[in-house]
């Protein structure tokens, strides 16, 4: 039997218990033992809310009496109002639908703490009128816990490999920052040098002046960048160019590739639709790849050291993202265990940037895979659902 099927039956039942009408004693009595010993809170309410039965566990669970509950509307048991219209609120769509509801997550009428997974489905008469509403539920508040606890120590560990990034970038970003300070101070010192002639001409100063402002600007917006991955924040979704987020990212990495020698290409498609996506996000999964792609041609003669990024269409509702690169590729026996939590083939590595990058594009309603290429080096690509999703996720 379809586990659908299965829920119906056991409303019709709960609803059968709750109005036996005609029925024999001994089926009364056999459907009351059986809802009074399960594990689950069962009820059944009329079309006006009010609840017409309750087995044994619900008046546990709710410390409540029979005699308070049954023949009182869920208004008059529960004193969260939000709580009691979101409850009513389902029973009306129920109603109007004739569907069932299935998990509806939502707390206890008496407990807000405790959490609820629910099943409610219509009931009607012969005629094909609703008369009520029969349902049940289970409470999930560990499977809740377990849920943030996760969610708590998948920020903290994006968190941390953001922090690694940073560590890894550190040369970089102080070379970054070191470039405009050193050229404000020619600047500064040039101008000094102008105003101690007497047949100075205003034009110059002034450009030199505009120079030093544009420079400050491309420090702060380096501190700006850096103080924006190391910030622990939740995230938010906002209407991204990928292109422009690749190039961003390209941005940052310049000093470090140069150092090690490695070439950025771009393949850019400037037709793809926006995506909506958490920049931040983003751009560390697009930093771990490349940093990953950049280790991994150590060895290869500095010559060969490119890695290509192309965007493309990846069918109606998808962009997809390849990095590819030509360093030593990836043992055939690891190509799938790369991305689970704390693999790694290298001596002081960590193993989490490409596990912390598959829950961040899978979050992003898309897809992670990598993969040898035929002629050396390994491709690594993701495919990242087109603009429309939610706006505001937390993730
Ligand atoms: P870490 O870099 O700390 O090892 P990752 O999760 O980023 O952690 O990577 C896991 C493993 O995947 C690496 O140790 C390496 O074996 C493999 N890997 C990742 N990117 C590449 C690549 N571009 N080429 C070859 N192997 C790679």
């Amino acid at each position: 039997m379809e586990l659908e099927q299965l829920n119906e039956s056991i409303e019709n039942l709960v609803w059968q218990w709750a109005n036996p009408g005609n029925a024999l004693e001994k089926e009364v009595i056999g459907l009351q033992t059986i809802f009074d010993s399960i594990p689950a809170l069962v009820f059944c309410k009329d079309t006006n809310n009010t609840i017409i039965r309750v087995n044994q566990y619900f008046t546990e669970q709710t410390g409540l009496r029979k005699e308070e509950l049954e023949g009182q509307t869920v208004f008059e048991v529960c004193h969260i109002e939000k709580l009691a219209t979101k409850n009513w609120d389902d029973d009306k769509e129920i109603l109007k639908t004739g569907k069932p509801k299935r998990d509806i997550i939502e707390p206890l009428i008496t407990d807000n703490r405790r959490w609820l997974s629910t099943s409610k489905t219509p009931i009607y008469d012969k005629k094909g009128e609703p008369v009520g509403i029969a349902g049940f539920s289970f409470e999930i508040t560990g499977q809740k816990k377990v849920e943030k606890e996760v969610l708590q120590l998948r920020k903290e560990l994006a968190h941390s490999n953001r922090v690694t990034i940073m560590g890894e970038l550190a040369a970089s970003v102080v070379h970054e920052i070191n470039q405009p300070l050193s050229a404000i101070r020619n600047n500064a010192q040039a101008a000094l040098h102008l105003l101690q002639n007497p047949q100075t001409n205003m034009p110059d100063l002034k450009e030199i002046l505009f120079d030093i402002i544009a420079d400050n600007k491309r420090a702060s917006d380096v501190i700006l960048r850096v103080r924006d991955l190391y910030k622990k924040q939740d995230h938010k979704k906002v209407l991204l160019d990928l292109n422009e987020l690749v190039q961003e990212v390209f941005a940052f990495l310049k000093n470090e590739t140069i150092t090690r020698n490695v070439s950025l290409k771009l393949l850019p498609d400037k037709t793809i639709p926006l995506v909506t996506a958490d920049r931040v996000q983003l751009q560390q999964v697009i930093m771990n790849f490349i940093l990953n792609s950049t280790e991994a041609m150590e060895e290869i003669m500095p010559i060969k050291r490119e890695i290509a990024v192309s965007i493309h269409r990846a069918g109606e509702e998808k962009i997809g993202l390849s990095i590819r690169d030509y360093g030593r590729g990836i043992d055939k026996k690891n190509l799938l265990r790369i991305f689970e939590p704390f693999f790694t083939t290298k001596p002081g590595g960590i193993g989490m940037g490409l596990s912390i990058s598959r829950s961040i594009i899978e979050d992003h309603g898309g897809e992670v895979w990598a993969e040898n290429n035929e002629n050396g080096g390994a491709s690594f690509h993701f495919t990242i659902q087109v603009m429309g999703g939610e706006e505001n996720g937390v993730s």
